[in-house]
């Protein structure tokens, strides 16, 4: 088998060969975008199941998006064929995570068919709990406290567990008990959150170590893609996973003398007083076969917990790792990744490493950095510059516009939609959104799971049922005091006599309708069930009756809504997909634009790139630079490289000189990361001019002037050049008159110029 190397080997580099081949001991690759480590880790999947090292079944792959997810699986798929659909076990961190506790769901005090919570009814919920205090919601805002709630559990901290000045800071010092309370809350509910995805199972694993062992039997290898993202608890569950101790190591000692007594599971904080990571040593002895990959150039998550340290502490939790480096970018055009190293070298707390490329060739095109008037103009413009690609017979498919903030996306959304240019949202929960379809999905939740009163109260009155105010507030107080869930409080409420004959006529009809639902739910196709709940409820013809404008396409939303539950085997599997998979991609077979954050662009790559937005304050992110210091603005500088490196051939930035910002308009300055590109792979998109005749245009006058009879008040807008050729049509104008309305601000002679207006602005 060594002699001749199987085909999936061909291709790869000596040092990419080497991170394949190791499969034995831990291995650490650490190297820059496109270097192939995503493809090592497929084809290191492909390599363990080619020499029947291990079955499908018996290897746990991590990914962080669903969509770095699918294209793994399809990726090992190409090179093993059907064996990948024997691995269950390839997914998200969350994705993994609800599997497993669906598995041991008693021993975190849930029920298998536990609902998960989406920000919404987080949210929600926490009001609730903050308004029961007697606190005002006001002055401590449910969503503030949601945020903390997730920080703490990115950290793998329960309520017993966080740290004092913290619980001190919310709610006049009630914040632990705000979160204990809301723990609580979560278990009657039969409900967790995400960060509980991956909290409850390593409070099981401590608690229960014959459940980890279990674990350690299964998964002979575990792989690792984007590890510098990982966060204290994802990093803490890893590590329960991987570590695999001889005998009773030290690792395990807190959590043994623990009665693994159901009660406590859900809250039991075996690493109580400690950090985290100190609960486990080391285990030399014993070789664990973990491959994780990363980049610290692209640790872009601080903001949510990651810890970039996880990627250089390897070798101390791994003793003896192999760690690898790889050089030869794959992927991007010299003058791309010149762009893109040029602009991380700016940042001062690196690991350093050197790319390089081999994929130079002459018609290459530079970067291109474009300026725009407006939101409007850069999204027309972009719309021009993606027709024309059309044209010339490109993919849609293969291009994206990546934003800073998902605000920017509707603008390019609405452009599209004009053009009719198809376009697909990645990473936003854009139509599982809509309120329709969480006023549906609402009552589907009620019939999977009874307990679910968040999902209850949304539509116990929708469409309206004559129940008021009071007694929908009856009901929570009857669910409160019996310590029963709302649906039982309303079957209750329906057979006494405390309510008026019409809310309570209104609420024997709810309880009704949803005992026969929930009695036909295992015996009914689902997409079936959905459609009479949806008729049996009114709730299809409350839109039906609705004269508004939007209620038409309201219907056609749940008519997709049920045609897209066909692909699931049960209403509650499908429910499941929908709480993790809020990024399902509409058209996905469709020839169409990608739109998404930076952020969710991590690990993907397109043909060509399109970069809007590079302003101050936009990106990098007025939040960055109000933190001060370094680490939020070398966090999006690291934003920035990951943008740039997602492109192969052709990569577009534009700024734009006024932006609405939260509804208001603000005159912009160009990000101080466009000064950071280096000349030589940069061109200003402007008839040959280079950063000093850039100035010039931008200043107004000479397109204005070149053009004539533009209705355009502000006098510049040479953007709308850029479908009919760019650069030569307006570019005879030079450096005439600089009249426009901004010239005042902005007419310097290039980024350096403005760069130092910024102090001034
Ligand atoms: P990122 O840091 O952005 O996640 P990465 O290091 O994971 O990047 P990959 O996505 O695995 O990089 O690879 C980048 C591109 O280079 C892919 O299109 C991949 O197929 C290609 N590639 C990687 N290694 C080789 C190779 N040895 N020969 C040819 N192409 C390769
Ligand atoms: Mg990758």
């Amino acid at each position: 088998r060594q002699a001749s190397a199987p085909d999936y080997l061909a291709g790869l580099n000596p040092e990419q060969r080497l991170a394949v081949e190791t499969t034995e001991g831990p291995v650490l690759v650490l190297a820059g975008a496109g270097t192939g480590k995503t493809r090592v880790l497929t084809t290191r999947i492909a390599h363990i199941l080619a020499t029947g090292r291990a079955f499908p079944s018996q290897i746990l792959a991590v990914t962080f998006t669903n969509k770095a997810a699918r294209e793994m699986k399809q990726r090992v798929g190409m090179l093993v064929g059907e064996a990948v659909e024997g691995m269950p076990w390839l997914g998200t961190f969350h994705s993994i995570g609800v599997k497993m506790l669906r598995r041991h769901a008693e021993l975190a005090g849930l029920k298998s068919g536990f609902t998960i919570l989406d920000t919404d009814d987080v949210v929600r919920l926490i009001k609730q709990l903050i308004q029961a205090e007697g606190l005002d919601d006001k002055r401590w805002p449910a969503r503030q406290f949601a945020m903390m709630i997730d920080g703490w559990k990115n950290k793998g901290l329960g309520p017993s567990e966080i740290p004092e000045g913290d619980a001190r800071s919310f709610a006049n010092g009630k914040g632990r008990q705000l979160y204990q309370a809301y723990q609580d809350r979560l278990k009657t509910l039969n409900a967790c959150d995400f960060g509980d995805l991956l909290c409850h199972p390593i409070r099981i694993f401590r608690a229960y170590p014959d459940v980890l062992q279990e674990y350690h039997r299964r998964f002979k290898y575990i792989l690792v893609d984007e590890y510098q993202d990982t966060n204290t608890a994802q990093y803490m569950w890893l590590r329960l996973l991987a570590q695999r101790p001889q005998g009773e190591g030290d690792w395990r000692s807190s959590a043994e003398g623990r009665k693994p007594d159901r009660a406590s599971a859900g809250q039991a904080a075996p690493a109580e007083g400690q950090p985290p990571q100190a609960a486990m040593r080391p285990v030399s002895e014993n070789r664990v076969n973990i491959c994780c990959v990363g980049d610290d150039d692209q640790s872009i998550y601080g903001w949510r917990g990651a810890e970039v340290d996880n990627i250089l502490r390897f070798d101390k939790d791994f003793p003896g790792a192999t760690i690898i480096r790889l050089e030869r970018n794959y992927r991007s055009t010299a003058h791309i990744l010149g762009a893109a190293s040029h602009l991380i070298a700016h940042n001062e707390g690196r690991l350093g490493k050197t790319l390089f490329t081999e994929k130079i060739e002459a018609d290459d095109a530079k970067v291109h950095v474009h300026a725009a008037w407006d939101s409007e103009e850069e999204a027309r413009a972009v719309g021009e510059t993606i027709e024309q690609a059309q044209r010339e017979k490109h993919n849609l498919n293969d291009m994206a516009i990546l934003v800073r903030a998902s605000f920017q996306m509707r603008e390019f959304e609405d452009r599209f939609v004009t053009l009719g240019l198809n376009y697909r949202v990645i990473g936003g929960p854009r139509f599982y959104e809509r309120q329709e379809i969480r006023d549906a999905l609402a009552y589907f939740r009620v019939v999977a799971q009874g307990a679910d009163d968040l999902a209850f109260e949304r539509i116990v009155n929708v469409p309206k049922r004559g129940l008021g105010e009071a007694a929908i507030r009856q009901v929570h107080d009857t669910s409160r005091a019996l310590r029963i869930p709302m649906l039982e409080a309303a079957e209750k409420l329906a057979e006494s006599d405390e309510l008026k004959p019409k809310p309570r006529a209104a609420l024997r009809e709810v309880a009704a309708n949803f005992a026969r639902w929930q009695a036909a739910l295992d015996h009914t196709p689902h997409t079936e069930l959905a459609e009479t709940i949806l008729e049996e409820s009114g709730y299809t013809d409350m839109w039906k009756n609705d004269r508004s404008a939007e209620a038409p396409g309201r219907l056609e939303n749940l008519k997709e809504l049920i045609r897209s539950m066909e692909e699931y085997e049960s209403l509650r599997s499908f429910l499941e997909h929908v709480a993790l998979v809020m990024d399902a991609e509409q058209q996905e077979n469709l020839d169409a634009v990608n739109i998404m954050t930076l952020h969710s662009a991590k690990g993907l790559e397109f043909e060509t790139v399109f970069l809007p937005g590079w302003e101050e304050g936009l990106f990098p992110h007025q939040r960055s630079l109000d933190e001060g210091g370094r680490s939020g603005l070398e966090e999006e500088r690291r934003l920035a490289y990951v943008g740039l490196t997602r492109a192969k051939k052709n990569l577009h930035i534009w700024f734009v000189s006024n932006r609405r910002i939260h509804g208001l308009w603000q005159s912009t300055i160009p990000s101080r990361f466009l000064d950071e590109l280096p000349e030589a792979h940069v061109e200003v998109d402007e008839g040959g001019s280079s950063y000093g005749g850039y100035g010039s245009s931008y200043g107004g006058g000479s397109f204005a002037s070149g053009r004539g009879g533009r209705q355009n008040p502000y006098g510049a807008s040479r953007f709308d050049n850029l479908g009919a050729g760019g650069s030569g049509t307006g570019g005879a104008g030079g450096s005439t008159s600089g009249g426009g309305a901004f010239s005042n601000t902005y007419a310097t002679p290039g980024w350096q110029r403005a760069q130092q207006n910024r102090t001034e602005a």
